[in-house]
């Protein structure tokens, strides 16, 4: 079997087909076979998994992931690309191709239909583009997902899995720990792939916790308050979230909340924790109702 994750292989295959790396799609192909192993491996794929690629390009990543899983499924928005993965991955009988975007497919139906609902896991080396977009649709399609281990620019790896008082700690730090243990993998540098990106990237395994990290009244309102938050950063709490009118509270009552919680009533957002970011939800959610 002729694997693609090394530099040749690739370049033969992209002028095999006529093709270009498409910018406009984030496509980067993965040439280093070190970097395709570390990747499966930690995601610790089994042939009793079914797995759900993001994006698999002309098939590097979908070739070692065939091998080391009972099924796989890869969605893929470039339609050039399906002559192209047809060919590459034509010794393998347990890959389905979808040509989707995959902000648009119901990632429940594909559980349903190629794993009988049962948990799936995710194994991507994603378009940095929409890389958040991505991992917010995975958590929150509610569909039955055990773990999710991608390669994202290194910066967004670092948001993933920094905590407060981290200058990269952020809305996407708290959305992911609420959903998931995350665990930075491995550093990956631009000359692992063609073309090469522009910046560093990163492998990291977000594994999926049973419930959610912290129990909160309105998880939608919790997340409108630390969306809120971070985008004002040099904001205090109090203005920032007064400033907000779907919040409806005033600046008086954030102060009281945070006094309550034993905060400074100056803080911000960024120094507060996920439980912390929970209880100030619910205070304040408590103290607008009483208001409205
Ligand atoms: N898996 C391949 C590899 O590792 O060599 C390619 C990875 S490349 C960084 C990202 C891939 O995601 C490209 O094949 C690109 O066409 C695809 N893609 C971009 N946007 C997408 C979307 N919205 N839905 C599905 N696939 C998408």
């Amino acid at each position: 079997m002729a694997y693609l994750g090394n530099s040749a292989r690739t370049k033969e295959v992209l002028a095999k087909f006529g093709m270009s790396a498409k910018k406009k799609f984030g496509q980067n192909f993965l040439i280093d076979s070190g970097v395709l192993d570390g990747i499966v491996s930690a995601a610790g794929v089994t042939d009793d998994d079914c797995v759900l690629e993001i994006g698999p390009g002309i098939g590097s990543l979908t070739q070692y992931l065939a091998e080391a899983a009972g099924k796989v499924v890869a969605v893929e928005i470039d339609k050039t690309l399906i002559p192209v993965l047809a060919d590459t991955l034509s010794e393998y009988d347990n890959v389905t191709v979808i040509n989707e975007d995959v902000l648009k497919v119901d990632i429940e139906e594909i559980v349903r239909t190629y794993n009988g609902g049962r948990p799936i896991k995710v194994v991507a080396n994603l378009p940095y583009y929409i890389t958040t977009p991505i991992i917010m649709k995975l958590f929150e399609s509610g569909a039955p997902i055990e773990s999710i281990t991608v390669m994202v620019q290194k910066e967004v790896a670092d948001r993933m899995v920094m905590g407060p008082g981290n200058k990269d700690y952020g809305s996407l730090s708290l959305a992911v720990g609420y959903y998931a243990k995350a665990e930075a993998i491995m550093d990956v540098p631009p000359s692992s792939f063609i073309p090469q990106p522009g910046v560093g990237s990163a492998v990291v395994r977000l594994s999926r916790f049973e419930e959610p990290a912290v129990k909160v009244g309105d998880e939608k309102y919790m997340f409108e308050i630390i969306r809120t938050s971070f985008n004002q950063r040099r904001k205090t709490l109090s203005n920032s979230l007064s400033n907000n009118p779907a919040l409806k509270v005033s600046r008086q009552q954030v102060q009281e909340a945070l006094t309550e919680m034993g905060i400074n009533e100056m803080a911000r957002g960024e120094t507060l924790s996920l439980e912390q970011f929970a209880r100030l939800s619910d205070i304040l959610q408590r103290t607008s109702a009483m208001l409205n």
